[in-house]
């Protein structure tokens, strides 16, 4: 028989190797969203077709090219097959970008918004709109006008929500939420790579080495990010409304 002193000693010994070799994974911290009936939110395979609707004052271009490089992010980690392009005139977008010029409805503080709209039983991604609010200055390129909130950065991070994403507890990831004027958040930071990879994981043997890769290396941008974390308040700039589209299937037991 074991002493009652030895046994707790033992259970202490057993809790502490639980932790000991508990796997390092536990760390993950982005987050997908959810539809109505609870099913994990994500755009459907192949190119996810994006049209800016009006241009974005501020912007030599209106935007385009800020827009570009950040669709272009989101589909350059070698892991991924997520895949954002431009919309041709001739069809329709999944994800459309708004510049609302007046009559912002979501308030003072909120200066993107992007609507989601998925199925409630699948969690199929329809139709997205992104709207930039006409009441902030918006800017691009390498000097910012005071005041003014980074384009790229914030259509960076609308896309993000696009594909399904909902804000990372990771205080370095470019999915986290908010951000003030003035800082620039171009790259996704190694907790966005790995949501992205893991929700929309490329095939193939290289794409599984890309993987392995990404999971260990130190991402260069992360550290860039967290310095723009430290100064980062509670102001939300970017926030997220869902919409579930006509449910498939009649749901028996809940229509009217
Ligand atoms: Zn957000």
């Amino acid at each position: 028989m074991i002493a009652p002193r030895a046994a707790r000693l033992s259970s202490w010994i057993a809790i502490l190797l639980v932790c000991v070799l508990s796997p390092a994974g536990a760390a993950r911290a982005f987050e997908q969203e959810r539809s109505e009936y609870g099913a994990r939110e994500r755009l459907s395979e192949g190119p996810v077709r994006v049209r800016l609707a009006a241009p974005v004052p501020g912007s030599p271009d209106g935007g385009k090219e800020a827009l570009r490089r950040a669709m272009t992010a989101w589909g350059a980690p070698a892991c991924t097959s997520l895949r954002f392009v431009e919309a041709s005139d001739f069809e329709p977008a999944d994800v459309e970008v708004r510049f609302v010029k007046e009559g912002w409805p979501y308030g003072r503080a909120i200066a993107a918004h992007t609507d989601v709209q998925s199925d409630a039983q699948t969690g199929a991604i329809g139709r997205v709109v992104i709207e930039i609010s006409g009441a902030w200055t918006w800017g691009e390129g390498e000097a910012l006008p005071a005041g003014a909130l980074d384009l790229e950065s914030v259509l960076l991070h609308e896309l993000g929500h696009a594909a399904g994403f909902s804000h990372s507890r990771d205080p370095d990831a470019m999915m986290r939420a908010g951000i003030k004027p003035g800082v620039v958040r171009r790259a996704l930071a190694e907790d966005d790579v790995e949501g992205v990879c893991a929700i929309y994981p490329a095939s193939g043997p290289a794409a599984l080495r890309a993987r392995s890769v990404v999971k260990r290396a130190p991402f260069a941008a992360g550290a860039v990010l967290g310095v723009g974390g430290a100064v980062l308040a509670g102001l939300v700039v970017a926030r997220r409304r869902r919409k579930t589209s006509a449910v498939r299937r009649p749901d028996p037991e809940s229509s009217p």
